[in-house]
């Protein structure tokens, strides 16, 4: 116990029960799964694995909270509630931090930051609570009012990965509350505890009981009897591809509720030959791949360089990961490098550098600066200096600090290769020709689409909508079309005489 963040680690005492109708409940389920830390392999805690009755009592407290008061309060009021879950978070942010710290071993530092961003993401869309506008038609009739009504969808779930566990579930929890849906949140079972303090902090701003609900458990049982729940009207599911058509499958079989996917990516950064003198090119081209230790979804894993520069840019990857990464125990502050979450994903990170080496891609690993401890998921970030877009070191997600370098000659050849994947969630291009700046605006297929003739901070990613393209997943994230996945449109029409 040699710091703050580990001494209070240590204090910590979880609650693993899940959280319905505004309070902690006793399991129905028997069944149980427990988490451990990543970064030294300790036994954390035995959470109950939720299954078919846990969420039957969710979604009846979601139902009923959904036609009672949330659904019912006025949108000024909504909006007032909403913007105090987000101070309820800043008021949790070390606790809220410390969870996703040692459950899924990324470094205090990080999570500390994500929680703003998780309470900035509430209190964006609590602004737009009361900012839901619907719409009146045209009519010959004087006698009509016809009028498109925006009104919530009902009962949402939400399930959640673990790479970002507090995140990715505010994502989608932020702009369903804000539209008067109630929610049920199964986090991944690798990171479970932000999500139920989530849920208690929420009820502490005045949220009413069964808005927000949260069943800790598996995919195959707590995600499974969500997402093929016949009451439930709406899933958001982040994860990957696999499991996003396994959802959708469920909503076949069930309700045919609509599904959004916000699912795996493998996302390209291109950079030009006149990007190459950029201040601080190989740490944001470094950062951008490594950052989460790899496990980021819009990672810009694919580094596609033009073949005039190719070997200056991956010298100038090198330098800039010593520099700017650090390896260490995630209680340290100064630690930006955790491990990876978990043996399933150091086993499959690993596996593919042993697929691309027998591919002959040219594994080169990186430094970082820092100690790697003794126990605990760790692995140095890497690249593939010469990879090829067919290998499935370039095609596929591994979801770890490892980068495939490929080189092109033309604008042309550098389009085809960022959008020669199944997936289109991000890119980023380096130039300062801004001809080619829109040509390539227009012609990426990805989501996100990032130019850059800086490495100045950009700002707008909370306020943007966005949405996928390929086996990414769809349906809008983020800005104020954001809301657009929780909302129902009705038509009305009022006629008089
Ligand atoms: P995963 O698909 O294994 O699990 C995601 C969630 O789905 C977990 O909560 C899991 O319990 C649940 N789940 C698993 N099987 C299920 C089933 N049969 N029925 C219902 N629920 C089930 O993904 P993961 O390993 O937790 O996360 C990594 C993936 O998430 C990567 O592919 C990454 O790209 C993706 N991701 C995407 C985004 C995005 O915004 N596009 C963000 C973060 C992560």
């Amino acid at each position: 116990m040699n710091n703050k963040w580990a001494l209070r680690a240590g204090q910590l005492t979880l609650e693993t029960r899940p959280f319905i109708g505004g309070e902690y409940v006793k399991p129905l389920s028997k069944e149980v799964f427990h988490t451990e830390n990543p970064a030294n392999i300790n036994w954390l805690a035995e959470f109950p694995d939720c299954g078919v009755e846990d969420v039957d009592a969710a979604v009846a407290a979601a139902r009923a909270a959904f036609r009672g008061e949330w659904h019912y309060l006025s949108p000024d009021r909504r909006k007032v509630v909403l913007l105090a879950f987000a101070d309820e978070i800043l008021k949790n942010r070390e606790e809220l931090a410390l969870l996703d710290c040692i459950e899924m071993g990324m470094p205090i530092s990080m999570a500390l930051a994500n929680v703003g961003v998780a309470a900035d993401y509430i209190q964006y869309y609590g602004e737009l609570a009361d900012k839901i506008y619907g719409e009146i038609a045209p009519t010959d009739q004087a006698n009509t009012l016809a009028m498109t009504q925006l009104e919530p969808r009902g009962v949402v779930g939400v399930i959640s990965p673990w790479n970002y566990p507090l995140l990715t579930a505010v994502l989608a929890i932020g702009p369903a509350l804000a539209a008067g849906n109630a929610v049920i949140s199964k986090p991944s079972e690798q990171a479970p505890s932000s999500a139920l303090k989530l849920a208690e902090i929420a009820m502490k701003a005045g949220l009413p009981a069964g808005t927000l609900n949260v069943v800790p458990g598996c995919g195959v049982s707590a995600g499974t009897a969500l997402a093929k729940h016949m009451d439930v009207d709406k899933m958001h599911f982040t994860g990957s591809t696999a499991t996003g058509r396994q959802l959708m499958v469920y909503s076949g079989q069930s309700n045919g509720k609509p599904v959004m996917l916000e699912a795996g990516g493998k996302s390209p950064q291109i950079v030009f030959g006149d990007a190459v003198d950029i201040e601080g090119l190989g740490a944001a081209l470094a950062h951008s791949a490594f950052t989460n230790t790899g496990q980021l979804c819009v990672a810009r894993t694919r580094l596609l360089v033009h073949e005039s520069v190719k070997d200056q840019v991956i010298e100038l990857v090198r330098a800039a990961t010593k520099e700017t990464f650090t390896t260490g125990d995630t209680f340290d502050e100064s630690v930006n490098f955790g491990p990876l979450s978990s043996r399933k994903q150091y086993e499959r990170v690993t596996g593919f550098m042993e697929v691309g080496e027998n591919d002959g891609a040219d594994l080169q690993m990186l430094e970082t600066s820092g100690q790697v401890p003794e126990s605990g998921f760790y692995i140095p970030p890497s690249m593939f200096a010469s990879a090829r877009n067919d290998m499935r070191v370039a095609q596929e997600e591994i979801f770890g600090p490892v980068m495939a370098i490929i080189s092109f000659k033309t604008e042309a050849e550098a389009i085809a290769l960022a959008n020669g994947v199944c997936y289109g969630l991000a890119a980023t291009a380096w130039t300062r020709d801004i001809g080619r700046a829109r040509r390539l605006a227009r012609d990426l297929e990805a989501g996100r689409v990032e130019i850059r003739a800086t490495t100045a901070p950009g700002a707008g990613l909370t306020t943007l909508s966005a949405e996928p393209f390929g086996n990414s997943g769809h349906g809008v994230l983020g800005g104020i079309r954001g809301l657009e996945p929780y909302i129902r449109l009705k038509g009305v029409q009022i006629i008089t005489d």
